[in-house]
Parts: C-alpha cells; sequence; structure tokens
C-alpha cells in the first residue's frame, strides 16, 4: 500500500486540472444534460443548514480512496485566523450544524479552541473522526471525553468489521485501532442508548462498486460488531466513492473508470438527484475559500459568484444562496441508486 499522497508522488491526478480534464472527457451524457431531463438544471441551493469545514490535509492514514489526498506529507492546514473568519460566516449564515473534516480534522493544533468557540455559538457540531488518531498518540487519547464535553456527533468511517478488508482500504493494522478507538468511545457512552452521545459510522464500498443497501448493512454491522468486539453504534452511513483523486487514480490504473461511470450513470436516481447535499450546504476549505461541497472543493471548483465573494473574508449568504450549483461527471456519484451524501443516503 502507498504511505505517499499522489501529491507527494508527483502523480499527474494530484492536479485538480488534471483530474477534471479525465472527468469531462467522456461521450457518456453529461451530468448537466442528465438533470436537464428533470427540469433541475441549472442546479439551485436550498436554505443553508450545514457548514462543513475542513481544517485541514494533514491525516495519519493515507487510505487508498481518499477524495482529499491526504496524509502525513501534506501541511496544508487552516490557520486560527481562517477559523476566526469561519466564526463570524456561521453566525452570519442561519446554519444550524457545523461539519468538521480533514484529512484528520484533530490534528489541526487549533481544533479544540475551534470546537469550544462553535460551542459558545450553540450549532451541532459534527466531528468526521477517522478513530485511529485517537490511539496514535498519547495526547490524543482524552478525544473521547472531550467530544463529549461538547457533545460532539462522532462519524467515523470503518469499510468492513474485520480486518482483511479495512486495512487493504485503509492501512495496516488500521481496523484493531479503529476497534481499540471504538471502545474508548463506547465508554464515556457513545453509541450507548439514551446517552445522548452520537456515534455513526461510514461505510464505503472497496472496490468499483456501488455499496449495498444501507439498512442492510447497518444491521450486519450491528451484529457483527456487538458479537465479536462487544462495539456499539447508532447509525452506518452507506457511501459511494466518488471518482476524485485517489479513487480515480485507482478506478484508471485498475482500468475500471469507464465501467464503474457507466455504472453510476446507469444508476441515475432523479430523487437522489433533488437531494444532493450541496444544495443545504457549504464547504470551506483550509485557506477559506467557499465551495458547493468538499469533492468540489478537492477539485478546486470554487463557488459559481464575482471572485470577490469566493472567500470567507467576505462571505455573503444572499449572493451565495443565488448561486448555481457547479457540477461536472463526479456528481454521478451523488446520485446513483440510493444517493450519497456525508449523512449516507439520500433518498
Ligand atoms: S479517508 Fe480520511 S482517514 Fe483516510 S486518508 Fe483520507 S482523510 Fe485520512
Ligand atoms: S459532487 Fe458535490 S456538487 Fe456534485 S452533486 Fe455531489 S455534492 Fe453536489
Amino acid at each position: 500500500m502507498n504511505t505517499k499522497s499522489l501529491l507527494a508522488q508527483h502523480h499527474r491526478l494530484a492536479a485538480a486540472k488534471s483530474q477534471i480534464e479525465f472527468l469531462e472527457n467522456s461521450t457518456q451524457i453529461s451530468f448537466g444534460e442528465k438533470l436537464k431531463t428533470q427540469n433541475l438544471f441549472p442546479l439551485s441551493v436550498k436554505p443553508l443548514e450545514i457548514f462543513q469545514i475542513n481544517v485541514g490535509k494533514m491525516c495519519n492514514q493515507v487510505c487508498k480512496h481518499c477524495h482529499v489526498d491526504a496524509g502525513p506529507d501534506r501541511k496544508e492546514i487552516m490557520t486560527r485566523d481562517t477559523m476566526q473568519l469561519c466564526l463570524t460566516a456561521i453566525e452570519k449564515s442561519g446554519a444550524h450544524t457545523v461539519d468538521l473534516t480533514g484529512g484528520a480534522p484533530e490534528m489541526n493544533p487549533d481544533f479544540r479552541w475551534f470546537v469550544e468557540e462553535i460551542s459558545k455559538l450553540g450549532k451541532k457540531i459534527i466531528v468526521r473522526c477517522n478513530l485511529t488518531i485517537i490511539v496514535a498518540n498519547k495526547k490524543y487519547n482524552d478525544l473521547p471525553e472531550f467530544f463529549k464535553s461538547h457533545k460532539i456527533e462522532v462519524v467515523s468511517s470503518l469499510p468492513y468489521f474485520a480486518a482483511s478488508k479495512t486495512d487493504s482500504q485503509r492501512g495496516e493494522g488500521v481496523f484493531d485501532k479503529s476497534i481499540q478507538a471504538l471502545k474508548m468511545l463506547n465508554e464515556v457512552g457513545y453509541g450507548k442508548e439514551n446517552s445522548g452521545l452520537t456515534l455513526n459510522l461510514v461505510y464505503n464500498p472497496a472496490g468499483a462498486f456501488l455499496p449495498g443497501d444501507q439498512a442492510a448493512l447497518e444491521t450486519e454491522f450491528k451484529t457483527k460488531l456487538k458479537s465479536n468486539f462487544e462495539i456499539d453504534f447508532n447509525h452506518l452511513f452507506a457511501i459511494t466513492n466518488l471518482p476524485v483523486s485517489r479513487f480515480l487514480e485507482y478506478l484508471v490504473r485498475s482500468e475500471n473508470y469507464e465501467s464503474y461511470m457507466e455504472k453510476l450513470i446507469g444508476a441515475y436516481n432523479p430523487v437522489a438527484a433533488e437531494n444532493v447535499m450541496c444544495r443545504n450546504t457549504i464547504s470551506v476549505g483550509w485557506d477559506g475559500y467557499l465551495y458547493d461541497c468538499d469533492f468540489n472543493q478537492m477539485l478546486e471548483l470554487k463557488t459559481e459568484v464575482p471572485k470577490s465573494k469566493q472567500h470567507l473574508a467576505d462571505f455573503d449568504l444572499e449572493v451565495l444562496q443565488r448561486r448555481a450549483i457547479k457540477i461536472g461527471q463526479h456528481c454521478y456519484g451523488c446520485t446513483a441508486g440510493a444517493g450519497s451524501s456525508c449523512g449516507g443516503t439520500v433518498v
């Protein structure tokens, strides 16, 4: 398994421009044409509910399918000044939820300060925790307690309930460390009935196929994790891999790209298209630029507003709410089957 990001490997698909050229250079029906068939083009936004903030690309893992191209070699980190801009914008925005992601968001040196400041605004906070960070170093061992003290909703990837598939996707030893971290979260009450502490898991397929039924997967994960490890959690989100960054590289390298896109397009679901997450979310990059979603962020597709309004420093909710969402062939990943978002299926 490669332990370097595409960027550190100087891979051509590390560049957003190369990815877009690849994705858009196809004879397949464009996502925009597809939206037109149901009068959804241009894709408009709904009232803003979620502020998703990527606090940096640094991560202790180098997962095969990472759409962020995160890893220990990535140094992009959100500064406290940019976090301050986020706080001002969150207050103005009326969003009820702040969703913190990375990389491993906890590796940002100002992570805890930021969470405390968001808490003061009375917003629901989600942290996308990769689990292994909790046991990576003793300075992170108290994260479950920290999460609990701010009633944070923890969302964590666990591609499978056994070591083989998890480790092949996320790295050697990740499964055992994830189990250890899940137990630590359970110990403080996460995932336990009536604790008010939510622990959700994320499943994504290990290869070039679509996820199975979310409810069935949740039942299977709950049964296996309970009987094999005494672990409890609340919900399982089944997420489709989007053809972006390292998953795109995998598809190309394994010669699965065309067939995977055909699968996504063939499974296009108009109801899922109505409910894509970019319609009620704004995504903030580590440097404060605004995007429609985390995938557009990684493809460097900034919001379709005047240049002077593309950064948090000039956050203008009214202008943002009038924008059309920037779409591309990667969007088919959000509309296949039951749809896919950071909160799992959308239909
Ligand atoms: S998928 Fe998550 S845990 Fe894995 S490398 Fe990317 S950011 Fe890190
Ligand atoms: S990839 Fe982003 S912009 Fe495209 S449909 Fe999904 S959430 Fe919306």
